[in-house]
């Protein structure tokens, strides 16, 4: 490729086809191999990720489900959460973490981000606490985790649950701990375009509380009691993680550490990189970012979109319209949250991939400059 080829060729937001280039050939098979076998739900499959991803975040165990949003959902109802509970949640967050709250019954209380991480305020979380608070969602968003010293703080002085919401931050640390084992339990995505990523949807839960994974389990598998799958204890519903995805995770989990310090390295450059007018979210310091967005605040955002889609540069905004704005949730929306709402604003995510080289972050740092297109 010539000099020419790298300045003008366009940069995706995200290439998930080149991502998973590198471990095509293992994935076809591994997919070979359970084809033959024959056993396509359950399997040593899922045994050997589940024990692999507990082991990679730290904690007792985990249990793998269907998609991120059931994973929240699941520990919801294994919390025994329900109608007449309130569950606090960032109104900066994925659509999904307010959906669980909503699908168990329980009433969503939205508060406010933090102005300089746009990440749940503890502070906020305090103040809304009530005799039906039963649980806080911590969401890390965009790859940072959440305050979760203030967190528990606040959870532990109420007895609340303190549930992570971890689909964005596979291999995060806060104070050195994994996302994923900090609060009661977690809920993680495999959606494909997360750091950890299936070629289709996925999720897992995980918790240092055995006896609440094993319920888990049997909620994600019909109520069945484990020891006879005729006999249904608990009302259950089916949410089981695909064993073909389970072993596509397999393959990908050992790659994750180092596609996330690329990610780092990545980010680093566009902090050297990007015009004072281009900030990005900063990062707490004691939570080491997985990076699974690159979000800025552009001043003039809709000149910064301009400047990129004229480049072929790929964009998003995560995310555009807060949560308690939505029309579905309406009635759950009492009081502004301003940080939030000034943020969906001028929020730009810009190109973050385990695959990008630093001469196109630089490329896309000098678009967003004014310099080359
Ligand atoms: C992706 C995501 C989810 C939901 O995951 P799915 O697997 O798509 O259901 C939940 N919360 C956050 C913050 C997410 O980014």
């Amino acid at each position: 490729m010539t000099t020419f080829d790298v300045e003008r060729s366009p940069i995706p937001l995200l290439d998930l086809a080149e991502i998973n280039r590198a471990v095509s050939a293992e994935i076809d098979l591994a997919w070979r191999d359970i084809r033959g076998h024959g056993r396509y739900v359950g399997g040593v499959e899922i045994e050997l990720f589940e024990s692999a991803f507990a082991d990679f975040c730290g904690v007792e165990g985990a249990v793998g489900v269907a998609n991120g949003t059931d994973a929240l959902e699941l520990v919801l109802l294994g919390l025994g959460i329900g109608p007449g509970d309130e569950v606090i949640v960032p109104g900066n967050t994925f659509i999904a973490t307010v959906e669980a709250v909503c699908a168990v019954g329980a009433v969503p209380i939205f508060v406010d981000v933090l102005e300089d991480t746009l990440l749940i305020d503890p502070d906020a979380v305090a103040s809304e606490v009530t005799p039906r608070t039963a649980a806080v969602m911590a969401v890390h968003l965009y790859g940072r985790m959440a305050d979760m010293d203030r967190l528990l703080a606040v959870t532990g002085r109420h007895g609340l649950a303190l549930i992570e919401d971890a689909a964005q931050a596979h291999g995060a640390r806060w104070t050195g701990r994994r996302a994923g084992g900090s609060g009661h339990a977690a809920g993680f995505s495999f959606y494909p375009g997360k750091n950890l990523g299936a070629l289709g949807d996925g999720g897992a839960v995980t918790s240092n509380d055995r006896e609440l994974l094993g319920r888990i389990r049997r909620i994600a598998d019909h109520g069945r009691s484990s020891t006879d799958r005729h006999r249904h204890d608990l009302r259950g519903r089916n949410s089981r993680l695909d064993t073909l995805q389970a072993a596509v995770l397999s393959i990908k989990l050992p790659h994750l550490d180092g596609q996330n310090s690329h990610r780092r390295a990545v980010m680093a450059e566009y902090r050297a990189a990007l015009p004072p007018h281009v900030v990005p979210v900063a990062d707490d310091p004691r939570s080491e970012s997985v990076h699974h967005l690159a979000v800025v605040r552009a001043r003039d955002r809709e000149g910064a979109i301009r400047a990129l889609e004229e480049a072929g540069i790929g964009w998003g905004i995560h995310y555009p319209v807060p949560c308690h704005l939505q029309p579905a949730f309406a009635e759950f929306t009492r009081a502004a949250l301003p940080v939030t709402e000034a943020a969906a604003g001028r929020i730009l995510s810009l190109p973050m991939s385990p695959t990008m080289t630093i001469a196109q972050v630089r490329r896309v740092a000098s678009v967003l400059t004014g310099g080359r297109r």
